[in-house]
C-alpha cells in the first residue's frame, strides 16, 4: 500500500506522490515566541515530528522547515511590559521551545529559520506582488489586495461576499477593502523596524512564512501542516500571497491537526485550564504526553485530562512491561537459526496504518496486539526449550525497538522507565514505596509462619489501595492496578 494523506485543500484523501520523486519538502508554521507553549503547540509538533519520521523511514529524502515567529504584536506588547526588547524576549522563549521539544523526544527540523533573518526575501516578495497588482501601498503600510485573487478562501471554503459583509475596517488601518490584509506595517514608535521601499516598518505575520517556505522549499513544495486553527486567515493568506506572486501553486498537500480540549473544554487562560509543556512534564513523562497524544488520530480533537495521561502512562506500561519481560528472557536464550515472521507481519500491519492519512491510533492499536502475542508466547510451558516460539519472542522484539523509533517511544531502559512511573503513579494513592515494603516483608512472614489468613488480608489490603502483588522466583514485587 502507498501513503495517503487527507489535504484540506480537496478535503479528501489523496495518494501522496512528492512533486520530485523520493524528495518531499515540508513547512510546518512555528510559534509565535512570546510565552511558554502550552499542550496545544506540544500537539501540533509531535503530530509533525511524526509525519517527519514516518516520511524518512519510508525512504524519502525529507526537508523538514520550521520556523519561529519572532516579529509580532504579542512579542512588542509582552517585551514592553517587562521592559525589555522584542529581541530579548524572544530570544528567551526561543530557547524554552528548543528545550521544551527536546525533553518531548522530538527530532531537528532540517531548517528553523527566523522571520527577522528574512527581511529581504519579505521585502522582495511584496514588491513583487505590487508589480503584478496584487497589492498596494498606503501610507507605510502595504495591503493584499484580496479581491485581486479569483480563488482566495480556497482553502477554508469560506464566502468572500458573506464575509465581506461583516467585515469592518479597524482604526489605524490603511485598506481599501475589509478582507484585505497586511502584508507590511509601518513603524510605530518604540517598534522594531527595518527599512524598505515604503518607508521603516516590519511584516505582517502571514507573509513571514510564505517567504521562508520559498527561499527553503521552493516557489511549489509538497506538504504544509499546522493546526487546524491556522487555516483561516493564515494559511489562507499564505496562499493568497504565494500564488499570486509566483502564478504556480503553491503546496500541494495541506496537513492540519485537531483541536486540544481540557477536560471537555476549550482551552484557554480566562478559563483557567491551561497547561504549559512546563507544568505537564512535572508530573508526567514525555513519552506518556506522546503516546497519550498518538493514541488518538491527528485530526481527531483530543480531551487533555489527570485520567486519560494516567491512562496513558497505564497504556505504556503494559508495553515496557512486555519489553522488560522479553529482554530478560532472550538474554537467557542463545540466538538460533530458526527465523520467525512475526515481526514482518507487525511492521506490514504498522505500515498499512500509518499509510492511511498517519493513523498513529491504529498502528499503537496493532502494536498493542504484538504485545499481547509476545507475553502469551512467553507464558507458552517450557517456552525457553522451544527455538521457534523464542525466534517469534525475538522477531517482535526487535520490531518493536524499530517501530518505537518511528514513534519516538520505547526508547528508554524498560526497568527504570517502570521504577519511575511506579513513583509518579504512587504519588496519587494513599500509601508509600515503605509500607509497601513492610507489607511485603510482614506477608512473607505470615507465609513462613503458616498464617494464610494474614498473608491473604495484606495482598487484600494492598490491592484495595490499587496495588498488586508479584509473586516471582526473586520474591515479590508489585505494581499499580
Ligand atoms: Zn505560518
Amino acid at each position: 500500500m502507498s501513503l495517503r494523506v487527507y489535504n484540506t485543500l480537496s478535503g479528501n484523501k489523496e495518494l501522496f506522490e512528492p512533486r520530485v520523486p523520493g524528495k518531499v519538502g515540508m513547512y510546518v508554521c512555528g510559534v509565535t515566541v512570546y510565552d511558554y507553549c502550552h499542550i496545544g503547540h506540544a500537539r501540533a509538533n509531535i503530530v509533525f515530528d511524526i509525519v517527519y519520521r514516518y516520511l524518512k523511514y519510508s525512504d524519502y529524502d525529507v526537508t523538514y522547515v520550521r520556523n519561529y515567529t519572532d516579529v509580532d504584536d504579542k512579542i512588542i506588547n509582552r517585551a514592553n511590559e517587562r521592559g525589555i526588547t522584542s529581541q530579548q524576549l524572544s530570544e528567551e522563549f526561543i530557547q524554552a521551545f528548543d528545550e521544551d521539544m527536546a525533553r518531548l523526544g522530538l527530532d531537528l527540523p532540517t531548517v528553523q529559520p527566523k522571520a527577522t533573518e528574512h527581511i529581504d526575501h519579505i521585502i522582495a516578495l511584496v514588491e513583487r506582488l505590487i508589480a503584478n497588482g496584487k497589492a498596494y501601498a498606503s501610507d507605510g503600510d502595504v495591503y493584499f489586495a484580496v479581491e485581486s485573487f479569483d480563488s482566495y478562501l480556497k482553502l477554508s471554503k469560506r464566502n468572500l461576499d458573506e464575509m465581506q459583509a461583516g467585515a469592518r475596517i479597524a482604526p489605524g488601518e490603511k485598506k481599501r477593502n475589509p478582507m484585505d490584509f497586511a502584508l507590511w506595517k509601518a513603524a510605530k514608535p518604540g517598534e522594531p523596524s527595518w527599512e524598505s521601499p515604503w518607508g521603516k516598518g516590519r511584516p505582517g505575520w502571514h507573509i513571514e512564512c510564505s517567504a521562508m517556505g520559498m527561499e527553503y522549499l521552493g516557489e511549489s513544495f509538497d506538504i504544509h501542516g499546522g493546526g487546524k486553527d491556522l487555516v483561516f486567515p493564515h494559511h489562507e493568506n499564505e496562499i493568497a500571497q504565494s500564488e499570486a506572486a509566483t502564478g504556480q501553486p503553491f503546496v500541494k498537500y495541506w496537513l492540519h491537526n485537531g483541536f486540544v480540549n481540557v477536560n471537555q473544554e476549550k482551552m484557554s487562560k480566562s478559563l483557567g485550564n491551561f497547561f504549559t509543556i512546563r507544568d505537564i512534564l512535572k508530573t508526567y513523562d514525555p513519552e506518556v504526553v506522546r503516546f497519550f497524544i498518538l493514541s488518538a488520530h491527528y485530526r481527531s480533537p483530543i480531551d487533555f485530562s489527570d485520567q486519560n495521561l494516567k491512562e496513558a502512562r497505564l497504556g505504556l506500561s503494559r508495553f515496557y512491561e512486555g519489553l522488560q519481560a522479553a529482554a530478560e528472557v532472550l538474554a537467557e536464550c542463545p540466538p538460533s537459526d530458526v527465523e520467525a515472521t512475526d515481526g514482518a507481519e507487525l511492521t506490514a500491519k504498522f505500515r498499512e496504518a500509518m499509510d492511511d492519512d498517519f493513523n498513529t491510533a491504529q498502528a499503537i492499536g496493532y502494536l498493542f496486539e504484538g504485545i499481547r502475542t509476545m507475553n502469551r508466547l512467553m507464558a507458552t510451558k517450557k517456552f525457553r526449550k522451544k527455538a521457534d516460539l523464542v525466534a517469534s519472542v525475538r522477531s517482535l522484539y526487535d520490531t518493536f525497538l524499530e517501530l518505537g523509533k518511528v514513534l519516538g517511544m520505547f526508547g528508554s531502559e524498560p526497568k527504570a522507565w517502570l521504577n519511575q512511573q511506579r513513583l509518579s503513579a504512587l504519588a496519587d494513592l494513599d500509601i508509600t514505596v515503605e509500607e509497601i515494603d513492610a507489607l511485603i516483608a510482614e506477608r512473607l512472614q505470615a507465609r513462613q509462619d503458616k498464617d494464610f489468613a494474614r498473608s491473604d488480608a495484606i495482598r487484600d489490603e494492598l490491592a484495595e489501595k490499587g496495588i498488586l502483588l508479584l509473586d516471582g522466583a526473586g520474591g515479590t514485587d508489585w505494581k499499580i492496578r
